[in-house]
Parts: structure tokens; C-alpha cells; sequence
């Protein structure tokens, strides 16, 4: 099962790709987990990412699609993916469905979550509030002008893949403001009927 999960930043798509990983036994690919890992560790990707991402910005198309290029290549991938923040961009989804293409597995889904942006504030708020409480460290994009940042970028440059995966046939939505064990059963019905 190779899927995607669509939708702007605190719309629950890692929470639920989480919850998928273990159903079907496959990796969720979470380009931002990624790229945080490499800015932990000092690599020159994560050197070239920092102020970009700190800042909510994109990182560019370049540095991601040879990042997931290399993910999906390794074993653990073999059975399919959840790919959680990718494609972000259309030449994202261009480049991507070049390289299923090339290894001749094409995606089954776009799972996108709809949700009312009015709630994504308050949703972000939690997050941080609940990542102090636990002795965490707040990731720098989840400050409020940084989020706001976050919401722009969305809004221009990935709400446009609703209309490219329309197109392909391969949009599901999904309402993402109900309750996490709601929003996940209707995501396995829709994979389900597949
Ligand atoms: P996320 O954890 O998915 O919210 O991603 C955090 C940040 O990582 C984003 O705000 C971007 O700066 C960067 N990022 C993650 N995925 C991508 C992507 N597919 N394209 C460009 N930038 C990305």
C-alpha cells in the first residue's frame, strides 16, 4: 500500500500515519522528521535547511526529492509507504510520480484531511502547550509567526495537489475535525473499498 496523507500543517497526518504504520506494517515517511533529523545531526542538507524551516518556509523541491528518493529505495519500503508532508509542492508530485513510475509501483491513495483552519491555531497551541508540559523542546516552526508562515506556504503551494490528485482520480477526503479513533476508522473504510 503506497499512500499520501494531504493536508496543512496541524491537520493530524502524522498522528494518523502513525496509526497506519501499524495496520499495514509499512514506514510513514515524514519528510519534516527527516529533516529535522538532519539538522540535529549538523549534515549539510540540514545545514542548508535550518533558517528555511525555522522560519516555515519550503525547503526546496531539490533537497526532498532526493531525499525521498533515497528512503523509498531502502527494503523497508518494499511493501509500500505512508508519505507524511510529501509532496508539497507540484513538481513534488511530478518528481515523485516519476520515480514510482521508474520502479513501477504506482500510489494507491491520496488520503487528503479537511479541516477548518480556524481550529489549526488552537490545534498548534495544544501541541506546544502539551511538548512543555512533557519536558520538550518546541520546534521553532510551531511559534505562532512561524505557524502563520507554515499556513501561507500550505495555502499557496501544497492546497494546489487537491486538484492534481483530483485530476489523477486518486483524492479521498477525509474529514479531519472529528476525533482522532473517528478520523482514523473512516480513513480504513475508504482504504477498504479501495
Ligand atoms: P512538517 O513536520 O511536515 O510540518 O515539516 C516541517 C518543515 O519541514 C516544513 O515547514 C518545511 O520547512 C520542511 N518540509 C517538510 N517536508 C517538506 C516538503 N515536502 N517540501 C518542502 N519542505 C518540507
Amino acid at each position: 500500500m503506497r499512500l499520501i496523507f494531504l493536508g496543512p500543517p496541524g491537520a493530524g497526518k502524522g498522528t494518523q500515519a502513525k496509526l497506519l504504520t501499524e495496520k499495514y506494517g509499512i514506514p510513514q515517511l515524514s519528510t519534516g522528521d527527516m529533516l529535522r533529523a538532519a539538522k540535529e545531526a549538523g549534515t549539510e542538507i540540514g545545514l542548508k535547511a535550518k533558517a528555511v524551516m525555522d522560519a516555515g518556509q519550503l525547503v526546496s523541491d531539490d533537497i526532498v526529492n532526493a531525499i525521498v528518493a533515497e528512503r523509498i529505495d531502502l527494503d523497508d519500503c518494499s511493501n509500500g509507504f505512508i508519505l507524511d508532508g510529501y509532496p508539497r509542492t507540484v513538481p513534488q508530485a511530478i518528481a515523485l510520480e516519476k520515480m514510482l513510475q521508474d520502479k513501477g509501483c504506482p500510489l494507491d491513495a491520496v488520503i487528503e484531511l479537511k479541516v477548518d483552519e480556524g481550529a489549526l491555531m488552537g490545534r498548534i497551541e495544544n501541541r506546544v502547550a502539551e511538548t512543555i508540559a512533557a519536558g520538550g523542546k518546541v520546534r521553532a516552526d510551531d511559534m505562532p509567526e512561524a505557524f502563520k508562515k507554515r499556513l501561507v506556504e500550505y495555502r499557496e503551494k501544497t492546497a494546489p495537489l487537491s486538484a492534481h490528485y483530483e485530476s489523477t482520480g486518486q483524492l479521498k477526503t477525509i474529514d479531519g475535525m472529528a476525533d482522532v479513533k473517528a478520523v482514523t476508522a473512516e480513513i480504513e473504510k475508504t482504504l477498504a473499498a479501495l
